[in-house]
């Protein structure tokens, strides 16, 4: 099992910890954030998922977030990544099946698949 873990800027002094576990092909994304701990797909996750070193607390897990981003795009999660992204408007069916998605981003981040 290898596992990175990464600090992310929370806006409190304290940052939170954003875990990415792989266990053979198995990858799990975890946050201690509010949101992240009820296993949503916290925007912490999502963002270091899509190698946003913006969100780092420190330059220095730069590296590291570059590793860990290899093995989301290695996962089926980045699939659903873009997918998200590919999404845009604002009308009522964009917000539900965003809604759906983030849903679906927090079920394979926390089970992993
Ligand atoms: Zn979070």
């Amino acid at each position: 099992m290898q596992q990175i873990i990464l600090h992310v800027k929370s806006g409190n002094e304290e940052p939170y910890q954003v875990t990415f576990t792989r266990d053979e092909e198995k990858l799990t994304i975890l946050c201690n954030c509010p949101e992240g701990k009820q296993g949503r797909g916290c925007e912490h996750k999502i963002r270091l998922a899509s190698n946003d070193h913006q969100m780092l607390q420190s330059p220095i897990q730069m590296k590291d977030l570059n590793e860990a981003h290899i093995w989301v795009i290695q996962s089926p999660v980045s699939d659903l990544i873009l997918r998200m992204f590919d999404m845009h408007g604002d009308s009522e069916q964009d917000e539900e099946q965003l809604q759906k998605i983030l849903e679906e981003i927090g079920t394979v981040m926390r089970e992993g698949i």
